[in-house]
């Protein structure tokens, strides 16, 4: 697979051959000189000028035998193998959403090394945001190293990506507007990060970046078409089509794959967008929690609830009541299932995906059990899908989350298809 963030291979045809080299090493882990002349149909010359290139900047390293080759060499056995480097550079990746920040450091292969996750009220003031987002890279980064000083104790920090909620203009590195956070405007995310870390900073919206995490590294690596679909304080789909994320072109991003406003079964509350039944006020984390309040107003001369007498409503609480069978709850994630089935179906219609990945806080409180009812209702959708294909429908594996992790990779892939350039600086320290 060929995958690039922006819907278009690299034009410059120097930085297309590097990022096939790359992207081949990423899919496949070791591969031979040899196995990348085969895969990539290039001359020798142009691959070894390549690796070398790739060597000097540290992003690939050789493996002496040590690592047993994945693709079977198709002349000889050659005792070289190129993969990712795993240890020389680290990528920070920090998602901020309307009532957390959540931090993650991952190498180039995609491990996961260090994650924290903070709480960040929507009412804090923005610079203070930014702090904390700068001390959770920080901490994250330090963490590592403290953990295992002897891998990455001469590690040196790739870049930074930031996955955001809400609306982002990519091209200037900006966040437009967050929900919650309604002081937060216009923030400058790209050169606040530049001056505090002196590496570059890449930024995108969460929903684009959790794509394209589960594309490099989670349940959709390899796959050339699949869509995901965020369910969180909103509900978006983004896809993977013919091996390249499919965006927003130019504008500013958050307004694609919008679900929210689809309507759910049922549902009669009214949304702010001015219609009722919206998917937007039934399965997302807020409305979760509005739900249950209700519930518990309505239930309160009923004996119902016990468990939250000694609980305050939050989705935390809400899936240990689930641990607890506490029967309110369980009710609420029937309706849940049923609504996620929605957005699910949607999907499918629209896209005739091969995978669909679910992700977002919502679905935490969904679990196994919501994506089990989803797999029946799917089933069921229209006689003709088998003549199809089978969609797959999974949970995404990724953690902390698939949009913290995809942050990180949002700059690795940046740095992979060479529209970031690793400074001589940065190689050099
Ligand atoms: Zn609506």
């Amino acid at each position: 697979m060929r995958l690039s963030p922006i819907a278009e291979m690299p034009a410059d045809i120097r930085r297309h051959n590097r990022y096939a080299v790359l992207s081949l090493l990423r899919e496949h882990g070791a591969l031979s000189k040899s196995d990348l002349v085969g895969l990539t149909a290039r001359t020798s010359t142009t691959i070894s000028s390549i690796l070398d290139v790739l060597l000097e900047e540290g992003l690939v390293r050789l493996t002496d035998g040590e690592d047993p080759p994945v693709v079977e060499a198709s002349r000889g056995r050659p005792s070289t193998y190129y993969r990712l480097s795993s240890t020389r550079w680290l990528a920070a990746g920090i998602q901020i959403a309307s009532d957390t920040v959540t931090g993650v450091v991952l190498t180039l292969d995609g491990q996961v090394l260090c994650s924290e996750r903070l709480s960040v009220p929507p009412n804090l003031p923005t610079q203070d945001v930014l702090k904390a987002a700068a001390t959770v890279i920080t901490s994250t980064l330090e963490q590592t190293v403290q953990n295992q000083p002897e891998q990455y104790g001469r590690a040196n920090l790739l870049g930074i990506g930031v996955a955001l909620e809400g609306i982002v203009d990519v091209p200037n590195g900006s966040s437009i507007s967050m929900p919650y956070r309604t002081a937060w405007r216009d923030v400058l995310i790209k050169s606040y990060f530049e001056e505090q870390f002196g590496v570059p900073v890449v930024v995108d919206w969460r929903v684009y970046a959790a794509t394209l995490a589960e594309a490099c590294y989670g349940s959709a690596r390899g796959l050339s078409d699949f869509a995901y679909l965020n369910v969180d304080t909103g509900v978006a789909v983004s896809t993977v089509i013919a091996g390249m994320l499919v965006r927003s072109s130019e504008q500013p991003s958050g307004s694609t794959g919008e679900l929210s406003h689809a309507i759910s079964v049922g549902g009669s509350r009214l949304c702010y967008c001015g219609n009722t039944g919206c998917l937007d006020t039934e399965i997302t984390t807020h409305m979760l929690v509005t739900q249950l309040r209700e519930m518990l107003t309505v239930g309160q001369w009923h004996g119902v609830g016990q468990f939250w007498q000694t609980h305050e409503p939050s989705l935390d609480n809400m899936i240990l009541a689930l641990q607890q069978n506490d029967a309110l709850t369980l009710q609420l994630r029937n309706r849940f299932s049923q609504n996620l089935s929605i957005a699910v179906n949607s999907t499918i219609l629209l896209f005739n995906a091969n995978m669909i990945v679910v992700g977002g806080g919502a679905l935490r409180f969904g679990g196994a059990e919501a994506l089990d009812y989803v797999r029946r209702g799917a089933q069921r959708l229209t006689i003709l899908h088998s003549l199809f294909s089978a969609t797959k429908i999974v949970a995404s594996t990724l953690e902390p989350d698939p949009a913290t992790v995809g942050a990180a990779t949002l700059i690795i892939q940046a740095v992979m298809d060479g529209r970031v350039a690793i400074s001589e600086s940065q190689i050099k320290q």
